[in-house]
Order: structure tokens, then C-alpha cells, then sequence
């Protein structure tokens, strides 16, 4: 699986999942590249795609705790796409539509 972010300001940041012996180290691609992004010092996060082996056939979104990242970072506007890795389709949502109830900074 690959991710990479796009800021406000046009910065590109690429993200891999990195897997480990112990399940609860390893990363998504979309962290890792949101993170990527912030570690830059990069504008606001607007965007961030995932390519991605499909999932019972349909396209793999980012799991719950990207999302989460993704709505603290960079708001519920920001857009999700999900493509799979033969490029043969793409789809786009927002973070608000995927969280919609998810938590909010105070
Ligand atoms: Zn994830």
C-alpha cells in the first residue's frame, strides 16, 4: 500500500505502510505520509490518496485512526482518494463523509 498527501501550499508527501513483527507497530500509508507532511513543517493538509490492493473487491479506504488523523489535520473538507494499484479506478470522499461524527479538537 502507498499514500501520499497534498497541502494547501502544493507540497507532495509519500507515505508506505510499514509493517512489523509485532501487528501493533506497524503504520498505514496515509499516516505515515500525513506525518511526513507535518515533520515538513508543510501548510495544511487537503488532500490524501491511497493506493491499495481492494478489499472483497471493492476499494480499500483508510481505516478508522487515519481518518482521525485526517479530520484533526486537516479538517473535515479534506479529500480522500482511494484508487487500486492496476489504476483502473478512483474514488473521492471527504474526511467529513467517511468520520462524520469523528471526535474534535476542543
Ligand atoms: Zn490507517
Amino acid at each position: 500500500m502507498g499514500a501520499a498527501v497534498r497541502t494547501s501550499d502544493g507540497s507532495i508527501r509519500p507515505g508506505a505502510v510499514v509493517e512489523n513483527v509485532s501487528l501493533g507497530l506497524a503504520m498505514c500509508a496515509e499516516r505515515i505520509a500525513l506525518f511526513a507532511s507535518i515533520a515538513a513543517d508543510d501548510a495544511r493538509p487537503t488532500a490524501v490518496a491511497l493506493v491499495a490492493p481492494r478489499t472483497d473487491g471493492v476499494l480499500t479506504y483508510p481505516c478508522g485512526a487515519c481518518l482521525q488523523v485526517a479530520l484533526e489535520l486537516g479538517g473535515p473538507e479534506m479529500i480522500v482518494f482511494a484508487g487500486d494499484a492496476d489504476g483502473d479506478a478512483v474514488e473521492s470522499a471527504t474526511v467529513g463523509e467517511l468520520l462524520p461524527k469523528g471526535p474534535k479538537k476542543n
